[in-house]
């Protein structure tokens, strides 16, 4: 077997996308998010925004692509955890999983971080965090936005 027989190396981040529940194809979503920048799909012919990678609801898959988005939301709605159902979140209880309008249009599900679970509120303004995981992943959170 030669070396050209060989499959490519799969993508550092790809185990962990596996086993979180993501999609390959959002993968240039996490690799952004390890640089630090927060994207979102969009279509080239509207517009319009989407979270996790998708096709245009008008225009198909032809015109998507990865862009660069502002990071910033409100609070959609949201609900404190004080049970820690998992190990993991032994340490962390209470703590916050929110649904966050982002200012593009799509909705995405975060934790609040940086604020008391009992300060936040609907509307709250939101912008990202990005805060790496033990996985590998570098996983976008929101905190209050002071402006
Ligand atoms: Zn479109």
């Amino acid at each position: 077997m030669s070396a050209t027989d060989q499959q490519p190396a799969e993508h550092p981040l790809m185990g962990a996308v596996r086993q979180y529940g993501g999609d390959p194809v959002d993968l240039p979503f996490w690799e952004a998010c390890a640089q630090g920048s927060f994207l979102l799909h969009q279509c080239g012919q509207c517009g319009r925004h989407y979270w996790p990678a998708s096709r245009c609801i008008e225009h198909g898959d032809a015109a998507m692509s990865w862009v660069a988005a502002s990071g910033r939301g409100e609070v959609y709605t949201y609900t404190v955890m004080h049970r820690a159902y998992t190990p993991d979140t032994r340490d962390k209880v209470p703590f916050v999983i929110a649904v966050v309008r982002l200012e593009e249009g799509p909705f995405y599900h975060s934790n609040i971080v940086d604020c008391p679970h009992d300060a936040v509120a609907v509307g709250m303004p939101l912008e990202v965090v990005m805060q790496p995981h033990p996985s590998g992943l570098t996983i976008p959170q929101f905190r209050p936005r002071g402006d």
